[in-house]
């Protein structure tokens, strides 16, 4: 029987935004008697440690998880396949496993291939987060009445879900259950593209230059700044979003274009009925958004 509760053991692995703030509010709701953090960097990790977060660190992911209770893994989706395989070599069977991963179909793959029980692993995607990264940018209300989206595969077990899920809820999160091929679909429309299409624009306005060699960023203003905020992500967590989603994100990538290229096409007609569509469109379907669902973001 795992021990959840007061004295669980508590293995994050990753101890960056997600990991950290995940760690913070599970000690601040009473979760956790111990928490040891497992990384890359003994900066952060040391920090980490200074700041309460953890108890104990190690590089060691098998030594860490030996008498773990429950584990988090929070680093980015690239280096997945070779935390599960270190995971698998000491994990006790009685341990829970939950992620934070931003895409699910992967996390689930590589699980049922390579956990020796991944009936116990219950993937989750807290839908919060900043643009900052490490443990420094953590804090203990991230979650706070944000989204939990959890996708229990055909064999992640009820008592693994419900554990799991309550602890999710304990960190402030409001929980969801939906199947991993829909999140993915839905995440790539709502954020892997957003994201990409940050990158893209402010690579776009970086390559443009003029006779007087001005720089374009000095006449931006908060539109801009507004538009493009999320491109200050970590690239390295979003090179690996998107390449664990990418044929969901490719089909999200045309979908985007074609609506630019029929912008395109209305401006170079001059077709001021056409654009007028498309933006009152655009801006009714994003009033509605924000009037149904603003106050949870
Ligand atoms: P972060 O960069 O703040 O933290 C990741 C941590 O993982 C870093 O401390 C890094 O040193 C460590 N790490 C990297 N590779 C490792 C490895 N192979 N073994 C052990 N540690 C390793 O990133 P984050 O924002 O906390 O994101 C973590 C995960 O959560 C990612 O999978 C991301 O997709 C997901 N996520 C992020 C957000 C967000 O907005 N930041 C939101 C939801 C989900």
């Amino acid at each position: 029987m795992n021990q959840v509760g007061k004295d669980m053991h508590l293995v994050v692995i990753g101890v960056g935004l997600i990991g950290g703030s995940f760690a913070r509010a599970l000690r601040q709701s009473g979760q956790v008697a111990r928490v040891t953090g497992v990384g890359r960097s003994a900066a952060n990790l040391q920090r980490a440690q200074e700041l309460g977060i953890i108890d104990h660190w190690t590089h060691d992911i098998a030594e860490a998880v030996t008498d773990a209770d429950l584990v988090l893994v929070a680093v980015p989706m690239g280096g997945y396949e070779q935390v599960f395989k270190e995971l698998a070599k000491s994990l006790p069977a009685s341990a829970l496993i939950t992620d934070a991963g931003s895409t699910k179909q992967h996390p689930i793959e590589v699980a049922n291939r390579l956990l020796p029980d991944p009936s116990r692993f219950v993937p989750a995607h807290p839908i919060a987060g900043t643009e900052q990264s490490g443990a420094e940018a953590s804090f203990a209300e991230l979650f706070e009445g944000k989204l939990c989206i959890l996708t229990p595969s055909d064999i992640t077990t009820p008592d693994a879900l419900k554990t799991v899920e309550q602890l999710w809820c304990a960190t402030g999160s409001r929980t969801l259950c939906m199947d991993a091929a829909s999140h993915d679909n839905f995440l790539a429309s709502v954020s892997h593209l957003p994201h990409l299409a940050a990158f893209a624009l402010v690579n776009a306005v970086s390559n443009q230059t003029d006779a007087d060699d001005n720089d374009p960023f000095r006449f931006a203003a908060g539109g801009f700044r507004d538009f493009t905020r999320i491109a200050s992500s970590s690239p390295e967590m979003w090179r690996d979003i998107a390449l664990a989603n990418k044929d969901a994100l490719a089909d999200k990538i045309d979908a985007f274009q074609a609506e630019l290229s029929a912008l395109k096409k209305a401006l170079e007609k001059g077709d001021s009925d056409a654009l007028l569509k498309a933006f009152d469109a655009a801006k009714q379907a994003r009033d509605t958004w924000l009037d149904l669902h603003g106050e949870e973001l």
